[in-house]
């Protein structure tokens, strides 16, 4: 069994596109800062696939895989100041020069994942 990364229901190994959401495993992300599906988050969070996207952030799908629910994973993502390379965790944070990148060595400065079943609210500082 596994769980399908549009709508975190669980799936036959064999089957590759969810009869419930249609999501077609192996869906490449759209942008290449996103993160993969399937990546997991400091051992607790499983990301889907992305539900929006603003200014200031990512919203995946997710599966928190010590409740074992659904959760909403908010990632903080400033466009105007980071980025992300294609299949890479980290973040490329922009200096006050935009010809010049840090990487910065924390992947995740921090996530708040919403149940999304319910309104609770947790906020994680992952910080390493
Ligand atoms: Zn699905």
């Amino acid at each position: 069994m596994r769980r399908c990364m549009g709508c975190m229901k669980e799936l036959e190994d064999e089957v590759t596109e969810c009869p419930y959401c249609g999501y077609i495993r192996g869906t490449t992300v759209k942008e290449a800062y996103y993160l993969f599906p399937e990546t997991v988050l400091h051992k607790n969070y499983m990301v889907g696939k992305v539900l929006g996207y603003g200014g200031f952030g990512i919203t995946y799908i997710g599966w928190d895989l010590v409740l074992n629910r659904v959760v909403a994973i908010k990632e903080y993502f400033p466009s105007d100041y980071a980025t992300r390379g294609y299949g890479v965790t980290r973040l490329t944070i922009y200096s006050g020069d935009a010809a010049l990148t840090v990487i910065v060595a924390v992947p995740y400065p921090f996530i708040v994942t919403t149940p999304a079943d319910d309104t609770v609210t947790t906020l994680l500082s992952l910080l390493l």
